[in-house]
């Protein structure tokens, strides 16, 4: 270094995932619908319904809910002739409600037969994902898996090559096995088994490359439940290949175990760039909303900062100087509330889903944390003055009292988006 040079300062500390993996995007649309896996595109939301498929009513309701819910497509089991031939009247319904959401056929073990034989299924369903180790043993494997790419490339429809480590294709970790023992110091079993997965897909798409299908028309998934495993398969699967990539953690389970196990595999790969479409495999409680897959996948990308979907609450967890349930009540409502605008403030109010509200406990965090959201509200602790200040923008703006803090806490919200985020605000 020069004697008169300065020493080298510390260095900004970098933000964000790491740089997006190149692929190709794939378009699955239903009339002017259109949506985009992969390129340039958003990592796309997308569900699957528990409905029966024969019952076309109770499926288009349920797709219904999940587009609502902001899915961007759905999946549904298309496993009997009766399910087959209910896609068109469920797509029918659909349309008649104004839920223009694609919607994607999941076969297994029949479906070659079930696309030949109901030809409007085919047609109503914006894409197809096959099973590779679901589609036929020995000789007819490979006919089957044919037929079904053929009707994909006469429809103009894409699909997915879905591999999943519960139904590998047999004969294909044989191969791998064979070819493993002849290694002078052969893999793990676990190794085995990557390879097996990740071979089972990438064989695959290129064999329905080499029957006519554009490799733009493919995304490639290959579903396992560890939360190890799917990042270790995945970053080879992403090094392999440039096919836009579905993700997923497969049978992640109920409740919380489910959410945490989903968010910290997808997390890892999402910022590594790795991912163009994420569905949460959540197990429903009995009777639970099958939407919760929706707002979890939303909130995973939303917290890492990767899309915006809705208005985000942040809320102080409580503790001892908190002792009073208002704030919890209030969290809970303000959360509920701007989620449940959300359908129609896309339309009305565009960019509001970049919005923070603060909700918070007391004045130890509560005022500073206020201060950096749009609108925040430090609600009293014990022993405080029973007073909440509220901020906008930083600034001071009211001192809520009493019983209704809640009612009038939701005014001010409503107020600060008409105000901010209203079409005529847009444009002027
Ligand atoms: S803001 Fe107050 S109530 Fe909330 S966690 Fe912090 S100290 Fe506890």
């Amino acid at each position: 270094m020069p004697p008169d040079a300065a020493p080298a300062g510390p260095s900004p500390i970098p933000s964000g995932p790491l740089g997006r993996r190149a692929s190709r995007g794939v378009l699955v649309s239903h009339g002017a619908r259109q949506v985009r896996i992969g390129g340039d595109a958003p990592v796309v939301v997308q569900s699957m319904t528990n409905t029966d498929t024969a019952d076309a009513i109770g499926t288009a309701i349920q797709v219904k809910e999940l587009a609502r819910a902001g899915s961007e497509i759905v999946r549904i089991t298309v496993d009997t002739p009766a399910a087959a031939a209910a896609v068109p009247a469920i797509r029918e319904q659909l349309d008649r409600m104004g839920v223009d959401v694609p919607l994607v056929g999941d076969f297994h073990y029949n479906g070659h037969l079930l696309l030949r034989d109901y030809p409007e299924c085919a047609q109503a369903l914006s894409k197809y994902r096959i099973n590779p180790g679901n589609v036929g043993k020995g000789a007819k494997r490979d006919s089957q898996f044919a037929q079904m790419i053929e009707i994909a490339i006469r429809n103009d429809k894409p699909v997915r090559i879905g591999v999943n480590w519960g139904s590998l294709d047999q004969a294909l970790l044989a191969r791998i096995m064979d070819e493993n023992a002849a290694r002078a110091q052969p893999w793990s079993a676990q190794a085995v088994m990557y390879e097996a997965l990740i071979t089972s897909a990438i064989e695959n798409a290129q064999r329905a490359e080499e029957i006519g299908m554009r490799r733009d028309q493919i995304v490639l998934s290959c579903k396992v439940s560890g939360v190890q495993d799917l990042i270790a398969v995945y970053r080879e699967l992403a090094r392999r290949c440039d096919y836009a990539l579905h993700l997923g953690l497969t049978e992640a389970g109920m409740g919380s175990k489910g959410i945490v196990a989903s968010t910290a595999a997808l997390s890892v790969l999402l910022q590594e760039g790795i991912g163009d479409t994420i569905r949460i495999s959540l197990t429903p409680e009995p009777g639970g909303d099958r939407t919760r897959e929706v707002v979890v996948g939303q909130e995973i990308l939303q917290t890492m900062g990767l899309r915006k979907f809705t208005p985000m609450v942040i809320a102080c967890p409580g503790c001892g100087r908190t002792t009073s349930t208002v704030f919890q009540e209030l969290a809970d409502n303000i959360q509920t509330f701007l989620r449940e605008q959300m359908p129609e403030w896309k339309k009305t109010y565009p960019g509001v889903e970049a919005m923070n509200v603060a909700v918070m406990g007391c004045i130890v965090n509560g005022p500073g944390e206020s201060k950096h959201a749009n609108i925040g509200i430090s609600l009293p602790g014990t022993g405080e003055s029973p007073a909440a200040p509220v901020f906008v923008d930083g600034e001071k703006v009211a001192t809520l009292r009493g019983e209704r803090i809640v009612d009038e806490f939701q005014a001010i919200v409503l107020e600060y988006v008409k105000k901010n985020y209203g079409r005529e605000t847009a444009n002027s």
